[in-house]
């Protein structure tokens, strides 16, 4: 197993050592056994002697038990004449591999990588000394168990004294160290877009544990190990036994970009038709929606990150965007797009993301071996990035509620079992989800057809209703484009250039090309999130002021409310995110407009109450709009009235009522309906009802 090591290598350890590491060895010696290891830097170590520092990567075992031997043998003892003989723990390896380039000839070898905690277990104790008695002669055998990872502990082969086989576990006796287990995964940023992220097993040991955490980014450094195989089979599984763990803060990929792209980047910064060229670029496939491809350019670019007012509190940056509508209207293919184009990101489907799919988790399973282990979703994993949720109304009721969390306060909690935890999850939420019914019915309001609790709609900046219509100009184009994108996406790569005139290709490609190429949209979005923290100048803010009074006022005097501060942190967000789309740190009244403008189109949209033509913000924070709330309230006196004065009140009683008091008779059931689902009525047989009493 261990390779003889010549003794010179160890005699140039300690050289080593003493050279470069005598001060923290010192210092290791005052706080021993307390402190029980040292981090030794590789790059040092390949100064002093690129030799054993090569054998390290080849051989890390050896080397390691090396170094740890020539530590020793330096002969430090700590205030009680205890010897101090650490674990050494090397870092800083000259380059770290990508999880998925790991292959079998890493095999025992020393490896580096870096990556996001996903799961992670508790820590738990386990034997690294056992002490075994003979159940004969009581004759006491210590066994060594380190290396041994798998819970199967190492017995002796005979009592020496007595050669029988029968032992006793000295569990007093037995010392033991703790251990950890968790799964990393390549960082979402690192990926090539569309690609599934890869993972590997990490074990830790002794003072490796209790200082990681789920979501967290790491870089590790260890020794790839085989899993023997349960039964026997030919396959293992690898794991790396991290010999030092580090949490990093800074982002993976530093975008790398050269000179000319640096130019071209602020170059498109200048332009003056930068937005109308973005606007062009996210999904250029996909026909019209200028407006949601306007906001999800603005999503793309966020806004201002790190604000924190005096007091402490947070300002959420990210904005949330909500797309609702009827089925095959392109929503899941926008999605896609801002997916590609985010330079981090993330995709989920409601319904197949449960529990750590895509909030958090802590669960027992069989990673944990019996103990609990803590997940991190997809929320937390993309935090400081975007996560495209499709089929958001199919969502599992407790990430639901784990939603209302993540996307105001930024975090998920976990209390369960004992244990109490925060997520963090920065995390820009792009929903779609299809209404009510499946499709929006023209009849009614497109907000009171919304699938999704109001408490959760209220969260989103913006939601776009997209309604398939007929209309004859508007298919005809549309077919137009989308039959143009079929002949030319098959022309491209499959060798059938050639086929169609320059003419013909020219006129079809024009149709659906992106304006900017997306490799280089992407770094731009990456460089104006890095670069830029717009600031409002007091123009635009004036701007953002006049409209959000001057809604209110007119809610006021409607009788409604039509806006809410929610949705001025929201218009704030926007603008923020138009400035930085074109480089400016300052938000200038131009930002504020476009701003606005979303707001409005978004307002007609969904916000209009068709009964009165007026403006009202209630419809997304209650899911029904205000005369129709004081049809509700009136209805449910007409009950209450009826319940003082009879025991039993029937359907026909109500409408008779309900007339009288100036309601529509068609209205009855739904008014009814809401009453019964919000508790304020209820129906104790068949036909008969009753008010919930007196409020
Ligand atoms: P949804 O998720 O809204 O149900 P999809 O995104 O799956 O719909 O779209 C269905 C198909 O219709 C996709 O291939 C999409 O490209 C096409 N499609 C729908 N609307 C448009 C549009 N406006 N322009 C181009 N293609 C469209
Ligand atoms: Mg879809």
């Amino acid at each position: 197993m261990l390779r003889i090591v010549s003794t010179s290598y160890v005699q140039e350890l300690e050289d080593f050592f003493r050279d470069n590491y005598k001060k923290d060895m010192e210092k290791l010696a005052e706080y021993w056994p307390d402190t029980n290891s040292i981090a030794v830097d590789y790059a040092l170590l390949e100064k002093h002697s690129p030799e054993i520092a090569d054998d390290l990567i080849e051989n890390p075992d050896t080397i390691i038990k090396a170094s740890e031997e020539a530590l020793a043998s330096q002969g430090l003892v700590n205030t009680e004449g205890d010897r101090v003989a650490p674990r050494v723990r090397f870092f800083n390896l000259p380059q770290s591999i990508l999880i998925r380039n790991i292959n079998s000839t890493h095999i025992n070898k020393f490896v580096s990588i870096e990556g996001v905690i996903n799961k992670i277990t508790d820590v738990r104790p386990k034997v690294e000394v056992a002490v075994f008695e003979c159940m004969h002669d009581g004759r006491r055998i210590t066994v060594d168990q380190t290396g041994e990872l798998f819970g199967k502990l190492n017995e002796p082969i005979r009592c020496p004294q007595c050669e029988r086989n029968a032992f006793k576990l000295m569990l007093d006796e037995t010392r033991f160290t703790d251990m950890q287990k968790m799964q990393v995964q390549e960082p979402l940023e690192a990926l090539v877009r569309g690609e599934q992220a890869k993972n590997i097993d990490i074990w830790m040991e002794g003072d490796l544990t209790n200082k990681l955490f789920a979501g967290d980014k790491v870089e590790i450094t260890g020794i790839l190990r085989l899993i023997p195989p349960k039964h026997k089979s030919a396959v293992y599984s690898i794991y790396i036994h991290a010999v030092h763990v580090q949490q990093i803060e800074c982002e993976f990929e530093e975008i790398e970009l050269t000179e000319e792209e640096e130019a071209q980047i602020k170059e498109f910064g200048d332009d003056p038709k930068i937005y109308s060229k973005l606007i062009g670029s996210v999904a250029p496939s996909i026909y019209g929606h200028n407006e949601i491809k306007e906001a999800l350019a603005l999503q793309l670019f966020g806004g201002t990150k790190n604000k924190k007012l005096p007091d402490g509190m947070k300002i959420r940056a990210d904005m949330h965007i909500l797309l609702i509508g009827d089925p095959g209207t392109a929503k899941s293919q926008l999605l896609n797009y801002v997916y590609n184009l985010a330079p981090k990101g993330v995709f989920v489907g409601g319904k197949s993301a449960t529990g750590a799919g895509l909030t958090a988790t802590a669960e027992k399973d069989e990673f944990g071996e019996g103990g609990w282990t803590l997940k991190a979703g997809a929320l937390v994993l993309a935090s400081g990035g975007h996560a495209c949720i499709d089929e958001f109304d199919k969502m599992g009721d407790e990430d639901r509620s784990a939603m209302h969390e993540a996307m105001e306060q930024q975090r998920i909690s976990i209390a369960k079992a004992g244990i109490v935890t925060t997520f963090k999850s920065e995390t820009s939420i792009l929903a779609a989800a299809n209404p009510k019914y499946g499709r929006f019915d023209p009849m009614s309001l497109p907000a009171e057809q919304f699938n999704i609790p109001p408490t959760l709609l209220s969260r989103f900046d913006l939601i776009f209703p997209i309604k398939d219509v007929l209309d004859e100009k508007k298919d005809r184009a549309m077919a137009q484009h989308i039959l143009s994108a079929h002949q030319t996406s098959g022309i491209r790569g499959t060798g059938a250039e050639g086929v169609l005139t320059d003419e013909e290709l020219a006129r079809a490609e024009e149709k659906i090309m992106p304006v900017l190429d997306p490799e280089l949209l992407r770094k731009y979005i990456a460089y104006a999130r890095r670069n830029i923290s717009p600031v409002l100048t007091p123009e635009a803010m004036s701007k953002i002021e006049e409209y959000y009074v001057d809604l209110r006022a007119l809610g006021e005097r409607q009788g409604t409310v039509a806006t809410t501060p929610r949705q001025l942190e929201a218009l704030v967000r926007l603008g923020e995110a138009s400035a930085r789309g074109r480089l400016s740190s300052r938000v200038e009244i131009e930002d504020a407009e476009r701003s606005i403008r979303l707001h409005m189109f978004v307002m007609h949209e969904i916000g209009i109450d068709p009964e009165t033509g007026m403006f009202d913000a209630d419809i997304i924070a209650t899911g029904h709009t205000q005369s129709k709330m004081d049809k509700v309230r009136s209805l449910e006196s007409v009950i209450k009235n009826l319940t003082k004065e009879y025991d039993v009140v029937t359907k026909d009683m109500i409408v008779e009522e309900a007339k009288n008091a100036g309601l529509d008779v068609k209205d009855i059931d739904s008014l009814l309906a809401i009453l019964k689902k919000d508790g304020y009525v209820y129906e104790p047989k068949h036909g008969q009802y009753r008010s919930a009493g007196s409020r």
